[in-house]
């Protein structure tokens, strides 16, 4: 009878055999056609449920070495189809490695598992993968969901970013651009405490130019503080907590992390940017990215704004004497004659020429020439009203506006600068024509000598030629009879 029984095992194709232990968990799965690997999930598994879910159990065996072990009241009505033969000699048989249970568990054989079967268990065990999945995937969805928390403030922060060095990028002055940083700092990036510093080159100290919460006082060596130490050591500082760093030198009350960047041009440090930042407000790697870039915008700024300065000053200046040039003279008698109408104020207006300033390049070179035209534009400055306006007009030549002045308050100046340049002790001045060197001066005057910028610049120009024509050396008031 039992080789009866083992001739069907070994030529039933498919079919499984299953070790079940006395507690109903499997211990050993076979089933042909399947790799043992496949099969693994399945160890551990109870087996009526599986039974249940897979088999059919009206096509089975069951295989017992002694009939007393497999008699348990709960087998024997779940699996009551089941016929039982001794496993002796089912190696030998059986087409696998058989691996018999150990004591007390029972060795079930099924014929025809059909191909559905190898499926739902197929399923089952992809529904476990799938149970597995679907946590890893919960656990993902949290982490991108913070991950997306971080990206939207990292996305609020660069569009912010852009809207400050768009401002930035549309101002030139360089004050203004500080004020817009920083503005930008605090109501966009909402750091409640930001600080732009520059260096002085002479005094080697970092200047707090603009600032927001900061001392207004401010002035830091290099090297010293965190600010100092940024600037000397060329890098970014990140100090979470302020309390715990010796270097900190308090400059506001209520910060609690500092953030410190140097500004670099050209590879020269010009400043630092200093950012604070509440308790509440950890710093990411992000955020000091965000004001390492924002840094070193405000550094390309800065400079931009102090070429363009640079250059508005080189436009409008003379490089001898430092005065205003024509090119800025008439700019600014345009502006006062304007004012001057709009307001009803009177404007007047001194034309200023050296007297026989030939001779005295003739006699001394035109090196000294150059130094005495420096000294009479300084003299001309150092005599005139500070809400006055000097300006080198020609050669030697000046022109002073005088805003709210009428003539003979203006004439009182024109006396004191001739008078103060005559006096003045200059190389040589006694070979001049008179025994010093002079200057004579026109004066006119708006609304009583004219009407239009040219019409004042001629009458100035009548007076002066009036002052040269008698004796030199004298300031004359425009009239209609020079
Ligand atoms: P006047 O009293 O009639 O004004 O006599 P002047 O010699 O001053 O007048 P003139 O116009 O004949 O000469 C002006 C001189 O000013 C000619 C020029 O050598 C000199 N000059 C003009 N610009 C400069 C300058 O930048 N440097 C020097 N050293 N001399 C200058
Ligand atoms: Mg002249
Ligand atoms: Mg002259």
């Amino acid at each position: 009878m039992y080789i009866d029984m083992i001739n069907t095992v070994v030529n039933a194709k498919p079919s499984a055999l299953i070790t079940v232990n006395a507690t109903g968990i499997i211990s050993y799965i076979h089933m042909t056609g399947r790799s043992q690997v496949s099969l693994a999930p399945l160890i551990g598994k109870r087996f009526l449920k599986l039974l249940r879910l897979v088999f059919d159990m009206h096509n089975c065996l069951l295989i017992c070495d002694s009939v007393s072990t497999c008699q348990t009241s709960q087998q024997q009505t779940a699996i009551s189809q089941f016929k039982h033969i001794s496993s002796r000699n089912l190696t030998e048989y059986f087409d696998c490695t058989f691996a018999p249970g150990p004591e007390q568990s029972v060795i079930i054989f099924f014929q025809n598992v059909t191909e559905t079967v190898l499926f739902q268990e197929e399923l089952f065990s992809i529904t476990e993968q799938h149970e597995a999945l679907n946590q890893d995937l919960c656990v993902s969805m949290a982490k991108l969901d913070f991950h997306l928390m971080d990206l939207e403030h990292a996305h609020k922060k660069l569009s912010a970013l852009y809207r400050i060095t768009a401002i930035v990028q549309k101002t030139v002055n360089e004050q203004e651009v500080l004020e817009e940083i920083l503005d930008g700092i605090t109501r966009e990036l909402g750091y409640i405490n930001a600080a732009i510093f520059l260096l002085e080159p002479n005094s080697q100290e970092l200047i707090n130019k603009a600032h927001r919460g900061y001392n207004d006082s401010i002035r830091i060596p290099l090297g010293q503080g965190v600010t100092g130490y940024a600037a000397l050591h060329r890098e970014l500082v990140y100090i979470p907590d302020i309390t715990l760093d010796s270097r900190y030198i308090p400059g506001t009350t209520n910060g609690f992390s500092e953030v410190a960047i140097p500004l670099i041009v050209n590879d020269q440090v010009i400043g630092v940017l200093d950012v604070e930042t509440s308790e509440e407000q950890a710093l990411k790697a992000y955020d000091l990215d965000l004001l390492r870039s924002l840094a070193s915008q405000i550094a390309i700024t800065i400079a931009h704004a102090n070429h363009v300065n640079q250059a508005c000053i080189d436009a409008s200046t003379d490089g001898l004497t430092s005065l205003y040039n024509y090119r800025h003279f008439r700019i600014m008698l345009q502006q006062e004659l304007k004012r001057a109408t709009r307001y009803k104020w009177p404007l007047c207006l001194l034309m200023i020429d050296i007297d026989y300033f030939k001779h005295y390049n003739d006699i001394n070179g035109h090196l000294y020439g150059d130094d005495a035209l420096k000294a009479v534009a300084e003299l001309v400055r150092q005599y005139c009203r500070d809400t006055d306006f000097v300006f080198r007009y020609g050669g030697e030549e000046f022109m002073v506006l005088l805003p709210e002045t009428n003539v003979t308050q203006a004439h009182i100046i024109a006396e004191r600068i001739r008078k103060a340049i005559a006096e003045y002790p200059f190389q040589n001045s006694n070979n001049q024509p008179g025994g010093a060197l002079t200057v004579s001066i026109g004066i006119a005057g708006y609304p009583d000598n004219a009407d239009s910028e040219s019409e004042l610049i001629d009458a100035a120009d009548t007076a002066l030629y009036s002052a040269k024509r008698s004796t030199r050396n004298r300031s004359c008031l425009y009239s209609t009879n020079n």
